[in-house]
């Protein structure tokens, strides 16, 4: 078992952030090509699909790494959770 951050860690090393920075852009484009696939011709391609998110984690998670901000993407998130949370529960109710 690779440990993740360990990973991270190295590629980061290893290729630099210029380089992972782009390599996300196109991890985000594949799985941007797959999801339309799958939606507007109605593909079969979940195994695409799960193998493209993985992909775009594995870069993102470089992301939070290289520049430190896990924490505040974590309280971003949570910001836009409860701002929408109730908008969905309303959406919910109405049926
Ligand atoms: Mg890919």
């Amino acid at each position: 078992m690779v440990n993740e951050q360990d990973f991270y860690r190295l590629a980061l090393q290893v290729h630099g952030i210029d380089r992972q920075q782009l390599q996300c852009v196109e991890e985000m484009a594949e799985l941007t090509k797959e999801l339309i696939k799958n939606t507007n011709r109605r593909f079969d391609n979940l195994d695409a699909i799960i193998e493209e998110i993985a992909d775009v984690e594995i870069m993102l998670a470089q992301l939070k790494m290289h520049y430190n901000i896990e924490t505040e993407v974590a309280e971003s998130k949570q910001k836009k959770f409860i701002r929408v949370m109730p908008y969905l529960q309303q959406e919910k109710a109405a049926g």
